[in-house]
């Protein structure tokens, strides 16, 4: 981004009144004479406890937001956008337009400095990814599969991810418990959960391409000196790009993680018991399936 020189500085973001109270060229009281040239060199917004007062000597409103200007002689003040239009008029838009910019223009440049500083690890991270994403994909494949080769455990486990993940049914009430629910023919039963549940609702494919090419392709061919060249606009975009990348490592990962929890043993024998206790209709076919699972067969 050309509009920053080098060197130049940064605005300042100020935590407290005695972070400009003791600049070199601060004053308490200043006047501000129409036709003087000032920049607003950074802001700040205290807490009430810190509120002060408008360091322009026409106005010295108690406030907790505004800005720190300097002249062009090196004399700061502290003043608020209110007072700063009313005063400065034209000469206030033009500043805060400045500083508006500069502050964008800062926020990208971290931005882009992060995505620089971050690249190697991130690209290594999704490529780590993507290869336990392609081995994760096969397990949950694998029980999907032998879900699907039996009907009713089928739409046994699609009601159970509808219901993400929760092993619930509905049987019908006793006769004691019509009398006592005033006639209620069916009641909620829990039978558990299935841990990593999510993995199964999640198109593998779909992850692996959003892996593939929108974070390890522009990764690895991001240019530093081609970003640092690119006009405002341009970067923002680019880098909004970049922005969504973490998120859909941490997107793989979290597959991983639930196709391992899926694939447990344990999920699959309680599934078991909520088939038998929900009555979805089973013959051996589909106990083997289960049985498979489980890894007991
Ligand atoms: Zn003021």
């Amino acid at each position: 981004m050309p509009s920053i020189a080098k060197g130049e500085e940064r605005l300042i973001l100020f935590e407290s009144p005695d972070d400009f109270r003791f600049r070199v060229g601060y004053q308490e009281d200043l006047s501000l004479p129409k036709g003087h040239s000032f920049t607003i060199i950074g802001g700040y917004r205290f807490k009430k406890v810190n509120w002060l007062r408008c360091g322009v000597s026409s106005c010295k409103t108690l406030h907790g937001n505004g800005y720190v200007i300097r002249s062009a002689d090196a004399l700061e003040t502290n003043i608020g956008h209110c007072c700063g239009q009313t005063i400065l008029g034209a000469e206030w838009k033009a500043m805060f337009e400045r500083f508006e910019t500069r502050r964008k223009e800062e926020a990208l440049q971290d931005v882009l400095a992060r995505v620089l500083g971050t690249r190697d690890a991130t690209l290594k991270q999704a490529e780590t990814a993507l290869h336990s994403l392609e081995a994760a994909a096969g397990t949950v494949r694998r029980i999907v599969t032998a879900l699907e080769c039996y009907g009713p455990l089928k739409r046994a486990f699609r009601d159970c991810l509808k219901q993400r993940g929760s092993l619930a049914y509905f049987r019908a009430t006793t006769a004691d418990e019509r009398e006592m629910f005033r006639g209620q023919t069916s009641v909620r039963e829990t039978k558990g959960h299935i841990d990593g549940w999510h993995a199964a609702a999640v198109d593998s494919n779909w992850l692996a391409r959003e892996l593939r090419f929108r974070v390890i392709v522009p990764l690895a061919e991001i240019q530093p000196d081609v970003l640092r060249g690119l006009p405002f606009r341009a970067l923002e975009q680019r880098l909004r790009d970049f922005s969504s990348m973490a998120s859909i490592v941490q997107m793989a990962e979290v597959y991983v993680e639930d196709a391992a929890k899926l694939s447990k043993p344990l999920n699959w024998h309680k599934f078991e018991l909520y088939c038998d206790a929900s009555k979805v209709q089973m013959d051996h076919q589909g106990y083997k399936a289960l049985r498979t699972l489980a890894g007991t067969a």
